[in-house]
């Protein structure tokens, strides 16, 4: 492998991409690793190199190659983030230093962790989903190249990639992924099994594409006569999902029928139904395996309609059948039949991979605006922070808690008498505030009480109540709260204009008139706080005049900030955020920022920083984002 050919696939991918910036990373990386060899022997450049090349292949951006070519500095060679961010710039040196936060988390070495909390930490930890995509690289031709390895650690390592980035890379419908994964890691900790279900599949391969053959013959001459244009494709199964099925309904691999399966793909949705309808005109479906993921995706936004059927010689098989569209989504892989114990319990972990995921589709499907692209940061953990004990425990923290707040989730006693805490090997006070993926020991001290003080810095509400309740105990003055007020949702109207005498108006621009700025305006109050704006000219203003309506003087603020937040309030479900996105950009704007984040069970909240031209583009793209279903309120958040 070498860099030419890397770059030679992402210009055909992408014939804008920046090849310099790759090549560049590429001769930086190969100075820092020059001496050093991979446990094969052979030179270590070829490591960053290779999972390049798998990024090209999932269509990455030339940020995120030239990231995966410096992945392994900060964490091997003596190159700092600052020696990246002077050549590459902010971006490339924040995506390497995610990634090697990742690395360090060195779950490999552990003898017992939490797999579901690990998972946890390294969504919670990466701002930019290109971090994740790069570590699944990483790890992916890690598991290619593990012949190298003792036979112990490739143990170990399989069963970090078992646990850990299969299930992340199948949240993320990355099934390309997910799949070798899972029969790498699988061959190395169960061989005896793997070897023996590889020989079986050996042997009844001949008989196996025979049976192929003739149903795909039926199936295509049956299509052909209702005029239904489909591409149909034939497929084996998987080695590692053969063996859950197995194990799940305990079978003999003699006894797993639907060893092959197809795939139709074919135009419109209308289509796909149809195809169905003749599906189980020839053959007989099996009950209850019929599943609808077009009426109802799944949480990875994977569509397409299922059905197992009984062919003629009494062995089953499934068919799976899918519009264009959809296929390219699954492309990447087809998720699975089952769903991974742990993960799938925490809904919210589910829904924020899932808007990661929209993300991803989004980023991919814009891939020729790479400006709209390249700016955009997620941050969809807003409101938590994840840490450590030293014994790998992680605690979640309501973001900004500080030393106290963590020493109460360990423990009352813990907190009734912290003193200090050690933060990844360094002293600190206990207000000292915790960040994600810090590791935090706890001192105590038997003479340290709880005080007043402690209640501004608390974050979390148990270390709020137990200080109060010790405070309670011990003194006789009541605790008085102090609650932060919540900030106003205003719309833009409010933002634009202003009106004497009401503080807090709630403004409306008349339709009647529509005035824009620029036109001399007016408001009308009816109840105390509405005002609704009509131009000076408007001649329902005659009407107004004879109603109970008293006039305000209104006017147009002088300037709008450049750098705006809209907000978005909605009831969440699939695509919701993509649709969002797809509306701003609609309008021609560039979207700096992207965050969403849920409140309570159905409710969201997405917002967007963009950079506003004009009003009236503003206006635009509140109408176009209030059109989308399940949209509930679209404000403004504030305005720089
Ligand atoms: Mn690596």
């Amino acid at each position: 492998m070498n860099i030419n050919t890397v770059i030679r696939k992402a210009k055909e991918l992408n014939p804008k991409c920046d090849s310099e910036l790759i090549k560049k990373a590429y001769w930086f990386a190969s100075f820092y690793h020059v001496h050093q060899k991979r446990e094969s022997g052979e030179p270590y450049i070829q490591h960053p190199l290779h999972v390049a090349e798998i990024l090209v292949e999932h269509g990455l951006d030339e940020k995120a190659i030239a990231a995966a070519l410096l992945h392994d500095l900060l964490e091997d060679t003596a190159a700092t983030k600052e020696d990246i961010e002077k050549e590459f710039g902010e971006k490339v040196a924040s995506l390497v230093e995610g990634v090697t936060k990742i690395t360090k988390l060195d779950v490999a070495s552990k003898d017992d962790y939490d797999a579901e909390n690990i998972r946890k930490v390294i969504i919670a930890s990466t701002k930019d989903i290109r971090v994740i995509l790069i570590k699944l690289a990483d790890k992916l031709h890690n598991m290619r190249t593990i012949g190298g390895l003792p036979p112990e650690r490739r143990k170990r390592i399989s069963r970090e990639v078992m646990d850990i980035y299969v299930p992340i890379a199948y949240k993320l419908g990355i099934a390309s992924i997910k799949n070798e994964l899972e029969d790498r890691s699988f061959k190395i900790l169960y061989p005896s099994i793997y070897s023996d279900l590889e020989k079986k599949l050996e042997r009844t391969r001949k008989g196996r594409e025979k049976e192929m053959v003739e149903i795909k013959k039926v199936l295509e001459s049956e299509l052909k006569k209702h005029k239904m244009k489909v591409y149909v494709l034939g497929r084996v199964k998987q080695i590692f999902s053969i063996y859950r099925k197995m194990k799940k309904r305990h079978l003999l691999f003699e006894e797993v029928q639907d060893i092959i399966g197809f795939r139709l793909i074919t135009k419109t949705v209308k289509d796909c139904y149809q195809i169905l309808g003749i599906m189980h005109s020839i053959w007989r479906p099996i009950p209850n395996l019929l599943d609808d993921y077009i009426a109802m995706p799944k949480s990875n936004m994977y569509q397409s309609l299922h059905t197992t059927v009984i062919a003629s010689n009494g062995k089953t098989f499934e068919v799976q059948i899918r519009t264009e569209e959809m296929h390219k989504t699954a492309e990447e892989g087809i998720a699975a039949h089952w769903k991974y114990k742990g993960i799938c319990g925490d809904k919210d972990f589910d829904q924020k991979l899932s808007w990661m995921r929209q993300l991803l589709d989004w980023q991919k499907a814009s891939h020729n605006s790479q400006e709209f692209v390249d700016m955009l940061h997620v941050d969809f953990f807003e409101d938590e922070i994840y840490t450590f004990t030293p014994k790998g425990r992680v605690i979640t923290l309501p973001k900004y808690s500080c030393v106290i707040d963590f020493a109460y989730a360990i423990h009352t006693d813990v907190g009734k008498h912290c003193s200090g805490a050690i933060i990844n090997g360094k002293f600190a006070t206990l207000r000292t505030v915790l960040k994600n993926g810090d590791l935090v020991e706890i001192l105590t001290s038997k003479t340290k009480w709880p005080t007043r003080e402690w209640l501004k810095f608390v974050r979390s509400s148990r270390a709020k109540s137990k200080i109060k309740q010790h405070i309670k105990e011990t003194q006789d003055v009541p605790v008085k709260v102090v609650s932060m007020p919540s900030p106003e949702k205003r719309g833009l109207e409010e933002w634009i204009v202003d009106v004497e005498g009401i503080p807090d108006a709630r403004i409306t621009l008349a339709k009647c008139c529509n005035p824009v700025p620029g036109d001399m305006i007016m408001g009308y109050s009816s109840r105390s706080k509405r005002v609704m704006i009509h131009k000076v000219s408007c001649l329902k203003i005659a009407k107004l005049k004879r109603t109970k309506k008293s006039k305000v003087e209104a006017y147009w603020v002088d300037t709008i900030g450049s750098i705006v937040e809209v907000k978005v309030d909605a009831f969440n479900r699939v695509g919701l955020f993509a649709e969002v996105l797809n509306a701003v950009v609609a309008t021609q704007t560039q979207i700096k920022s992207a965050k969403a984040k849920s409140l309570g069970e159905k409710d969201v909240e997405c917002s967007f920083t963009i950079e506003a031209r004009s009003i009236q583009q503003l206006q635009k793209i509140i109408a176009r984002v209030r059109k989308i279903k399940d949209v509930t309120k679209v404000y403004i958040g504030s305005m720089r």
